[in-house]
């Protein structure tokens, strides 16, 4: 397999189409292989891995069709287009046929493919080299230069949807590439061991702007993202129990987001841990549920009081009943076992409106809201809980990163 991170796997049996795809992807730093039949398609999956799939649907010895069943199979990550030359209902169809089978679909082709086309999907999925290092990275956290966007949190009260929280997610305003996303940071500063420096910067910040916040008139929680390296320093609670009696901040205005706790190396350190935080009544979030990453297990043997389902799942909400069995599912379970269930990745209405049916107790989305700067939450929340109050709920039309 190429050390290349992004991987190009074309599959039809016009050889014009797939040297022109090709030779587009290596135009956008992509390694590109190629295949004119499915059997050879499903070799190279296995061999090549590729990070992007872009499939005609006609094969000589099978289809498109045929050819997704057989990801799911192989639990393929990979983003993939659908492209053909038939009729675009077809196509259509296929699509919603792969995203319901938890597929990575990004979007159809319809041929004579339009080069624009084609590269603003490989373009929109490219995972560039983010050209930060450690050295950079730990200047950063010295200079100031990570900031928190704010995501607001809904809470469903008997009218409706309210804001009643945020959640803290790290950017890098960096002087030379801008906006940094913290995909092109985190795992980074996991494996130096600057995420503690990271983490605290985005507490100080976070708790600093509730309590500037609250004393503007704006009751708000905070949720900020613990690392699980994070939850072995037995010092920990009491540090935060310091910075949330700083901002004279009540501490079950903070809660704290947590993944991966069943690989922590050391699970007594991390329920001794856990277990002081919510003694001092700090929310703990089992955050990602849904993804392979949390188990039930840590449900019921960690002091979780949240569980957020993965908005691989609630996107599919809307159009899957599967997805909407298991959400369903999932909230009862939660309840029954005395958690609130937060649903992240809420894009749409529908989602909204199905969510408050099967008693999700809260929600995240880009339909509520875009991660946004502290200056833009008080005039946002005031505007959605105001549209609440004349009980008709509409999304904020501003949309920052
Ligand atoms: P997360 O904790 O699961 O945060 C939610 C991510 O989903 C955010 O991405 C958010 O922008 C995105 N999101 C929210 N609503 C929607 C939606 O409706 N649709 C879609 N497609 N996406 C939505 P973001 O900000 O890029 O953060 C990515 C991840 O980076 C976070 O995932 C979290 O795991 C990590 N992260 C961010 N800040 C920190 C931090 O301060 N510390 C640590 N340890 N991790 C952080
Ligand atoms: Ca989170
Ligand atoms: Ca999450």
């Amino acid at each position: 397999m190429t050390d290349n991170v992004n991987r190009l796997l074309v599959v039809d049996d016009e050889p014009g189409v797939v040297d022109f795809v090709g030779a587009v992807g290596r135009k956008l730093g992509y390694t590109a292989a190629t295949s004119p039949t499915g059997a050879e398609f499903l070799r190279l999956v296995d061999s090549f891995r590729p990070t992007m799939i872009i499939m005609d649907l006609h094969l000589p010895d099978t289809d498109g069709v045929e050819l997704l069943r057989q990801l799911v199979t192989r639990g393929c990550k990979a983003n993939i287009v659908l492209m053909s030359g038939s009729d675009e209902r077809v196509l259509a169809t296929a699509h919603e046929l792969g995203v319901s089978r938890g597929l990575a679909m990004c979007g159809t082709l319809s041929k004579p493919i339009v080069p624009a086309d084609l590269q603003s999907k490989l373009a929109a999925v490219r995972h560039q080299d983010p050209e930060v290092d450690a050295p950079d990275l730990r200047r950063g956290i010295a200079a100031k230069e990570f900031v928190p966007y704010y995501q607001p949190k809904a809470t469903l009260v008997q009218n409706g949807w309210v804001i009643d929280g945020v959640e803290a997610l790290a950017r890098w305003q960096h002087p030379r590439l801008g906006l940094v996303m913290p995909d092109e940071f985190i795992p980074l500063a996991e494996r130096t061991g600057l995420i503690g420096d990271l983490t605290n910067a985005m507490l100080d910040a976070g708790l600093k702007q509730v309590r500037a916040w609250q004393d503007q008139g704006l009751r708000l929680t905070c949720s900020v993202n613990l690392a699980p390296s994070l939850v072995t320093d037995l010092s920990f609670p009491d540090r935060v129990a310091a910075l949330l009696a700083e901002n004279h901040l009540d501490a079950s205005r903070l809660i704290l987001e947590i993944t991966e706790t069943a690989t922590m190396q050391n699970p007594t350190i991390t329920m001794d841990i856990l277990t002081r935080l919510r003694v001092k009544r700090i929310g703990l979030s089992l955050d990602d549920f849904g993804t392979g990453y949390s188990s039930l297990t840590q449900l019921y043997q960690m002091p979780f009081n949240e569980m957020k389902i993965d908005k691989s799942l609630v996107m599919n909400v809307p159009h899957s009943r599967e997805a909407n069995t298991m959400v369903s599912s999932l909230i009862e379970l939660g309840h029954n076992l005395g958690l609130k269930i937060c649903a992240e990745g809420v894009e749409n209405r529908a989602a909204l409106d199905m969510l408050a049916i099967i008693g999700c107790d809260s929600c995240q989305g880009f339909f509520i809201s875009r991660p946004v700067p502290a200056a833009d939450v008080p005039s946002f929340v005031s505007h959605w809980n105001q549209e609440r109050a004349a009980a008709s709920f509409t999304a904020f039309p501003r949309a920052v990163v």
